[in-house]
């Protein structure tokens, strides 16, 4: 029988948070850090340790998970004398679940291949409901036989894990599906302010997205109220996804490849971030595009067309 591993959690943000207490839940032995203290306390009450650096972190743990903002982020909690790299001594795992650049995924896959660390590069498709119910989908770059090593952990957090190639496959997986939700959240956002300024109530629009097999959609439904209430509690923050379409725009501007669309969306992202808006969840581009106005005197139904 194998030894359970020790689990060391970095970054209990919006989505670290919900998926560290999965692992726990699911018996784990978890210890987690995070730059604001704060937000361990709930681990401790756990019962989870919480050292108070990422090295201290690493050196109690196996497997270590990062899931924070950006790549500075990272830089900040695997390099240095207090980072998790500086406690590595060969054998531990390394599993990025953060979104960061393609380049970036590279570098470290390269860095841990050196320095003898198993590495698995695993951004998420989901937020944060999805984290909740432990129902991401896990986006798996690195050696096949690692990351089959590494499923019960993996499914602890999500309901799939699909294997894109070695690193930094996973987070090229990772970009190509932001680009698709990027669109669809600028996509419903334009669609609802056509919709008031022509006198039509977005609620119509989340009517028929319902109704239609097609366009029944998820994604679609947990933007709703958003739009409705005019109201952005952030479940993906505006300022990720803009980070996110910069990293896919890096990768088409290397071979040159044209994403008009998605050139649009960034620019529509860094209008409404620039505006003060980058803590909100992304679907307050519907603001940024003027679609978040008082709704006096919208016509709720067609009936008088
Ligand atoms: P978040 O709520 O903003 O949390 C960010 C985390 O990173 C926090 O724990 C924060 O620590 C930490 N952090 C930021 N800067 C740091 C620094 N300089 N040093 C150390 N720690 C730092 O973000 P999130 O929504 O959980 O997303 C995390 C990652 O997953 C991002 O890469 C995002 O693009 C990606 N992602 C998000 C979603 C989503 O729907 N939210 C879905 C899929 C992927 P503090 O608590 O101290 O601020």
């Amino acid at each position: 029988m194998s030894i359970p591993p020790r689990i060391g959690f970095i970054g209990l943000g919006i989505m670290g948070r919900t998926m560290a207490l999965n692992l726990v839940k699911a018996g784990f032995s978890v210890s987690v850090y995070n730059r604001t203290r704060a937000r361990t306390y709930e681990f401790a009450e756990l019962g989870c340790a919480t050292p108070v650096t990422p090295r201290e972190l690493a050196k109690a743990c196996d497997i270590i998970i990062t899931m924070v903002s950006d790549p500075a982020a990272l830089d900040a909690v695997i390099e240095g004398p207090e980072g998790v790299f500086s406690a590595f001594l060969g054998g531990n795992t390394l599993i990025n679940m953060s979104t960061v650049s393609v380049e970036y995924t590279a570098a470290l896959a390269k860095k841990c291949h050196i320095a003898g660390v198993k590495f698995a590069d695993c951004p998420v498709s989901g937020s944060k409901p999805l984290a909740e119910s432990g129902k991401l989908v896990i986006l798996a770059g690195g050696e096949q036989q690692t990351i089959e090593k590494l499923k019960p952990v993996l499914l602890a957090m999500g309901c799939a894990v699909v294997y894109a190639g070695p690193a930094p496959c996973g987070t090229a997986l990772k970009l190509c599906m932001n680009l698709i939700v990027a669109q669809m959240t600028t996509a419903l956002a334009e669609s609802a302010a056509l919709a008031k300024t022509m006198q039509i109530s977005p609620e119509l629009i989340f009517k028929v997205l319902d109704e239609s097999p097609a366009l029944n959609c998820g994604y679609f439904k947990a933007k709703k109220e958003n739009i409705l209430e005019q109201e952005y509690p952030p479940a993906f923050a505006l300022k990720h996804m803009l980070k996110d379409t910069r990293f896919m725009l890096v990768e088409a501007h290397k071979t040159g490849l044209a994403l008009p669309v998605t050139e649009a969306v960034e620019k529509l992202m860094a209008k409404s971030y620039n505006n003060g808006y980058g803590d909100s969840d992304l679907s307050v581009v519907f603001k940024t595009l003027g679609g978040d106005y008082n709704d006096r005197g919208m016509i709720t139904v067609m009936k008088n067309r």
